[in-house]
């Protein structure tokens, strides 16, 4: 269910969706619009860059000032939600364009981000480092993850669910997994936790990349891939003649932007964005998501 906002809220995302929509008709307004750094396609940078951004007693944005720079950890395997394509070098995803609004609204362009691929088993320890000033990768808000690092969100729910071989008919949902199937996740990540935990009969397979799972799976190594809904549809939708996603959802998974514990400053500023961007939230989704087949609304925060 999506927040009800108001009109001063509207403002704000009305004004940003203005540059968004300057920019894919290729307005010279969009002052960074793929030129800055070396990654990004064309229209990589839709936000407008907010200026003089004053975020009092955050120690995150006292280091951005610092460095000038904002890195951001993120995921770069997940098409759809975190993608790095090495061809063109350009970063696409709903996760990627939710990194890059906050960074805009921060008051930094394209050329001042940093992006760094980071898998899920490396997250925490990545922000309680300060190796990166947020994250933004298909992050579960758990309990316990929150006793290291904060979350703002949740931006986005959706659920674990299973991705298997095309002309598999033997597995049609989580109910058939068995001793006899073995079912590959992300190390460091919740739906292999859920495996382990829940369907202990099931022998199971992990790596640092859903991508590497998707690999084992295509090589009949594994005969399924579990983890979130939204995560496998992107990896179908890739190869629809040799992948399936079966079944419904059967966890909640909602995601959160990975910040430090002690940042509160920085989690309301975002917070503050996802409960006033409504427009902006949406327009994300329809670039990346619209034509996905993936039915969700926005959450309101915590
Ligand atoms: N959302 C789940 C998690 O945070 C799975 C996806 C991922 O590993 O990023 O563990």
């Amino acid at each position: 269910m999506r927040r009800t906002r108001t009109l001063a809220g509207l403002g704000i995302a009305a004004a940003a969706l203005l540059a968004l929509t300057a920019c894919n008709s290729g307005s010279p307004s969009n002052p960074g619009g793929g030129t800055g750094g070396d990654e990004g396609g064309e229209d990589s940078t839709w936000f407008e860059v907010a200026t003089d951004v004053d975020l009092e007693g955050s120690p995150t944005f006292d280091a951005i000032k610092e460095r000038d720079k904002v890195v951001i950890g993120v995921k770069e395997d997940q098409p759809g939600l975190g993608y790095l394509d090495v061809t063109t070098n350009e970063r696409t995803g709903f996760d990627v364009d939710i990194a890059r609004w906050i960074a805009a609204s921060l008051g930094y362009d394209e050329d001042k981000i940093e992006f760094k691929p980071i898998a899920s088993a490396n997250r925490e320890q990545a922000i309680t480092n300060g190796d990166i000033d947020y994250y933004v990768g298909t992050y579960s808000i758990t309990d316990k993850r929150k006793e290291q690092i904060a979350f703002a969100g949740p931006y986005f729910i959706t659920g674990q669910g299973l991705l298997v071989a095309a002309d598999n008919d033997d597995i049609k949902s989580e109910a058939d997994l068995n001793a006899d199937t073995t079912v590959c996740s992300a190390t460091g990540s919740t739906p292999i936790q859920n495996i382990r935990t829940n369907y202990p009969e099931v022998p199971t397979k992990e790596f640092d990349l859903y991508s590497a799972c998707v690999e084992a799976l295509l090589s009949g190594e594994v005969q399924a891939v579990t983890t979130d809904q939204a995560i496998l549809i992107g990896y179908a939708a890739q190869d629809p003649d040799n992948l399936k996603v079966v079944g419904e959802p059967f966890t909640e998974e909602r995601y959160g932007v990975g910040l430090a514990k002690d940042d509160a400053a920085l989690q309301e500023f975002i917070n503050t964005m996802f409960t006033d961007g409504g427009d902006i939230w949406q327009a994300i989704f329809d670039k990346n998501l619209g034509s996905s087949g993936i039915e969700v609304t926005q959450p309101a925060v915590d």
